[in-house]
């Protein structure tokens, strides 16, 4: 991933605020990148914007070589579901699907065949096999986030973003979700960049970026 002088401004000016401005950094295939700093410092937006959820001011954002940021939003929304997994701090489950039916629905609503071994294999990793066929709502926060990282990478997605991920679990949990997304960027050689407020899970991390006013901390 290659994120070259990206800038996302909002409002007009005299009026601007500058979330992202001018940053420009590159994280390797198989990486596990933190971006941290304070709230409203442009984090969310950044990580959006190497996402394809959001479409910068200026600047360009290489994924795989791509350059995402001149895409259409066809072409952009194919390379997503292909390329990318997306986890967030509120899991973002369906509530009326099982945990099964949570996993797969991405891949399955892609018209693609679900790699059985490996969906077995992401279970067991992530201590899902005895759930399966539990709904959202009757899971720990814990339980919950495990089920919306096993959704992100059944697709087998390169880049893994995560947005607070742990943002709504307990100190200890947080560390357990963290190291087994790290087992798991690692096993399968996702590029894994997440946003955190939490310095101890960062460091759990390859790397930290720190964003100050929409800019790298250096
Ligand atoms: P966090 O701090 O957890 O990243 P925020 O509460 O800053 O999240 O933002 C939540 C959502 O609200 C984001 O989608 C963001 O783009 C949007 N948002 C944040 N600030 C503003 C604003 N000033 N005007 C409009 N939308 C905003
Ligand atoms: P963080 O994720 O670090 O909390 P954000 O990326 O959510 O920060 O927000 C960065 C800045 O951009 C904040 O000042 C926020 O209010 C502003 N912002 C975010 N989204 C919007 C939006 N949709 N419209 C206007 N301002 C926004």
């Amino acid at each position: 991933i290659s994120v070259e002088h990206l800038k996302k401004y909002y409002g007009k000016v005299p009026n601007q605020t500058k979330a992202v401005n001018d940053i420009s950094f590159s994280v390797q295939k198989g990486e596990f990148v933190s971006i941290i700093g304070s709230s409203g410092s442009g984090k969310s937006t950044l990580l959006n914007m190497i996402g394809g959820l959001d479409t910068p001011t200026s600047g360009n954002v290489y994924i795989l070589g791509k350059d995402i940021t001149s895409m259409s939003e066809e072409e952009l929304t194919l390379f997503r579901r292909k390329n990318i997994g997306f986890i967030f701090q509120n899991y973002n489950l369906i509530p009326v699907l099982s945990v099964y039916e949570n996993i797969v629905l991405p891949v399955e609503l892609d018209g693609r065949k679900i790699d059985k071994d490996f969906l077995d294999d992401v279970l067991d990793i992530l201590s899902l096999k005895e759930k399966i066929f539990n709904l959202p709502n009757t899971l720990s926060g814990g339980q919950q986030q495990r089920v919306a990282i096993a959704r992100a990478i059944i697709s087998k997605p390169a880049v893994i973003l995560a947005d607070e991920p742990t943002g709504n679990l307990d100190s200890k949990t947080s560390g357990d979700v963290i190291k087994l997304l790290r087992t798991v960027n690692q096993r399968f050689e996702q590029t894994l960049i997440m946003i955190t407020h939490n310095l101890e899970i960062a460091q759990l991390s390859d790397r930290i970026i720190n964003i100050i006013d929409g800019k790298v901390d250096i």
